[in-house]
């Protein structure tokens, strides 16, 4: 069978058709591309590609390198120097407005103009400009996961016009906001988005903002996942300029837009999506590309506000096995032990108390315990406990790694059921944890 995935993309690319916005000229550089460009590539988080339309073309990466270098500043500096120096809130303006905090002159947020220039000074770093530049492009590279280049000319061009870009960097540098040339700082941000990039390479960098910081074909952990969570938070909030409510209100996932005509989109977990087209609306973003990722969020349920399907019950199925002081209630646990499915553990023995002495929690179905599904369980061993209930644990995928209830008792694990009926049914509460077949006698 061929995939019907490309076919639909396909039919987006020609959904999406509108000739109408203007390219950027304010770059003399980017003037001269050919309007009619249209891409659309899709990563999916364990490194699928599709991708169809002119996803071979090659245009600077503008604007979109922003939350990739805020990404390095935070990786290289540290959250408190990076969140002193540039604050995560919406400006509600145009990308080049010179937007700063009264008094402080601090950049209201890393995605427009002002606060990118302070990540890139960030990253400098008192550096030369071009090691600077040069982390930024090797960055950007492992991301894309292929060597990628500065596109000089493009970058000399927006050099020579750069008035706007040279007066809020002179001003950030007047609120002591860096210390570095102002010029230099203007030129090596210039030149970060001189990167040429496909959307081909866009899905990648999005892809591994999805997957938490891992590239999705390297495998290589490029950034941390707090540094992700908070570079996605402040793509959600204000990577789209004075649209950034619409979008995330109809679109529904943080996104980046460059002038060039690129825009990318991260759904967490699941996918990374570029789309390139140079057309722009007056907010300076891609209006075929705004019409793509409009009809891909609708059609493919991709808006990260859309109440989730009620989660089904964590709890499969309840029983009892056994008689007399033998007798086992089994409660057979499934999916992902989240804040909410622990609740409903803890609320399933609560409305209904287990009456037998012993109580198994079977994990084998459970996929992933959160941090939080974890301290709720042990909480919830301990108590019964406490209660005179032993509790013991069926957890072949070692989904619960040694666990410590507290109040001086370790449940047993075992690694299956009959396991367990092969034990002694009264071997009664362990110091130590023990596993599997070990715990039989
Ligand atoms: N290099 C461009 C500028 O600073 C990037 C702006 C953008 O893509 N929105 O003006």
């Amino acid at each position: 069978m061929r995939s019907p995935l490309p076919d639909y993309l396909t039919e987006v690319l020609d959904g999406c058709a509108d000739t109408s916005g203007a390219v950027a000229d304010y770059i003399p550089g980017l003037a001269g591309v050919d309007p009619d460009r249209f891409a659309i590539s899709l990563l999916t988080a364990d490194g699928t590609s599709y991708s169809v339309g002119d996803d071979e073309t090659e245009f600077t990466i503008q604007s979109v390198s922003k939350p990739f270098v805020y990404g390095l500043a935070l990786q290289e500096r540290g959250f408190e120097k990076v969140l002193d120096v540039i604050d995560v809130e919406p400006s509600g303006e145009a990308f080049n407005e010179v937007s700063l905090e009264r008094n402080t002159g601090r950049p209201l947020n890393p995605m427009i103009n002002a606060g990118a220039l302070a990540a890139h000074a960030l990253v400098l770093n008192g550096r030369r400009s071009e090691q600077a530049v040069e982390s930024i492009r090797s960055l950007l590279s492992s991301l894309a996961g292929r060597e990628l280049v500065v596109d000089e000319e493009v970058a000399a061009s927006e050099l020579e016009n750069s008035y706007r870009n040279v007066a809020i960097a002179n001003l950030l540098r007047g609120y002591e906001v860096f210390e570095d040339d102002p010029d230099e700082i203007v030129e090596g941000y210039i030149r970060q988005c001189s990167v040429t990039v496909t959307t081909k390479d866009l899905a990648m960098m999005a892809a591994t903002l999805a997957t938490g910081g891992i590239q999705p074909v390297t495998g290589e952990q490029i950034f941390s996942r707090d540094v992700v969570r908070q570079v996605l938070s402040v793509m959600a909030t204000c990577g789209m300029y004075d649209a950034a409510g619409d979008w995330l209100s109809t679109v529904g996932i943080p996104a980046k837009s460059g002038v060039s005509g690129g825009i990318i989109g991260i759904l967490p977990g699941q996918l990374g999506i570029a789309a390139y087209s140079p057309r722009l609306d007056e907010h300076g973003t891609s209006v075929q590309g705004v019409a793509a990722f409009g009809r891909l969020s609708r059609d493919m349920n991709l808006h990260l506000m859309d109440a989730p399907m009620l989660a089904h019950s964590v709890l499969r199925r309840r029983r009892v096995v056994g008689e007399g002081d033998a007798a086992l209630t089994i409660l057979e646990l499934q999916g992902d032990l989240n804040f909410t499915n622990s609740e409903g553990i803890i609320r399933a023995v609560v409305d209904e108390p287990v009456e037998t002495k012993r109580l198994a929690l079977d994990l084998s179905l459970v996929r992933a315990i959160l941090s939080v599904g974890r301290r709720m369980l042990l909480e919830m061993i301990g108590r019964l406990h406490l209660d005179g209930t032993e509790v013991i644990v069926i957890d072949p995928d070692e989904r619960l790694p040694d666990p410590d209830a507290g109040y001086g008792f370790r449940p047993r694990v075992y690694g299956s059921l009959e396991d367990v009926e092969e034990s002694q049914p009264d071997a009664g509460a362990q110091t130590e944890p023990e596993r599997g077949h070990s715990a039989r006698k």
